[in-house]
């Protein structure tokens, strides 16, 4: 029994990255360093700026597409397979414009260590650890380094993509991809949750939908709009602890996504009885 995870035990915690340990997504502060490398770094700015630019525009218009009128028969999951695409080509343009070439360990372990996260991570994943609950990472990010520097002994397991390195250890601009969809996702969250105990998933996004609602306790924090649009749209069952909604832990199951705003929330609902 862990002393300090009285309401609900677990055996392992699973978290995504970007925006739910972060404050904010490192991937633009990959390429900005990759830029301070290159001699044409305007154009290169330039040319970053319009493939975030069509991606924001994918995305939007692909979630107003299927959530702009009520389409009973369709499904969370063809819905969330429906970025595939937009994800791939957007993989495929940061390739092939070599966007992330030329970066060192060097520079991905000073980001890492530079990342501003969430108030109160620190705390609650040192508390968890100390009642010996495993702490993993699995995000779609690019650089496990970063991650890794980030994390340092807040966590005991990375999964997410690399980047591919040259005999100069530079970065070659390729990226080893692992973790790039909400299927992946799915795929590693269950691989690799426990086998003896309950295990937690949190997330921010709609790419951690599938893990979320695979959980024995699935963490949906912060406000991410598209999140809750597709909360509504689907009608998933939630119960908000931010706003101490009452919640009985015997009758918990997958499926029901519990609503954070911060991770001391988390903590107070993990603790609290
Ligand atoms: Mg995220």
């Amino acid at each position: 029994m862990n002393h300090n995870v009285k309401n609900y035990p677990i055996a392992k915690l699973i978290a995504d990255f970007d925006g739910t340990v972060t404050q904010k997504d490192t991937i633009s502060s990959l390429v900005l360093t990759a830029a301070e490398h290159r001699n044409d770094q305007d154009d290169f700015l330039e040319r970053w700026e319009q493939l975030v630019q069509w991606y924001v525009s994918q995305q939007e218009s692909n979630v107003g597409k299927w959530l702009s009128a009520p389409m009973p028969e369709k499904h969370l999951i063809d819905f969330l397979k429906s970025f595939n695409p937009i994800e791939q080509e957007s993989l495929l343009r940061v390739t092939r414009h070599k966007f992330l070439f030329g970066l060192t360990k060097h520079d991905l372990q000073q980001l890492g260590r530079n990342v501003l996260k969430r108030k109160g991570v620190a705390n609650v994943l040192k508390e968890l650890q100390a009642s010996t609950v495993e702490i993993e990472i699995l995000s779609a990010n690019w650089s496990r380094t970063l991650i890794q520097s980030a994390m340092g002994e807040l966590c005991d397991q990375v999964w997410t993509n690399s980047l591919v390195f040259d005999d100069f250890n530079k970065s070659t601009g390729e990226i080893r991809q692992n973790v790039t969809s909400a299927q992946d996702k799915l795929s590693f969250f269950e691989r690799y949750r426990s086998k003896v105990g309950k295990t937690l998933y949190i997330g921010d996004s709609i790419t951690d939908f599938l893990a979320i609602l695979s959980a024995d306790i699935g963490v949906l924090i912060g406000n991410n709009h598209v999140a809750r649009q597709v909360i509504d749209f689907f009608e998933i069952p939630t119960v908000s602890v931010t706003k101490k909604q009452k919640y009985n832990p015997e009758i918990h199951q997958s499926g029901i996504i519990l609503l954070v705003d911060s991770w001391s929330d988390l903590e107070d609902f993990l603790r609290s009885k």
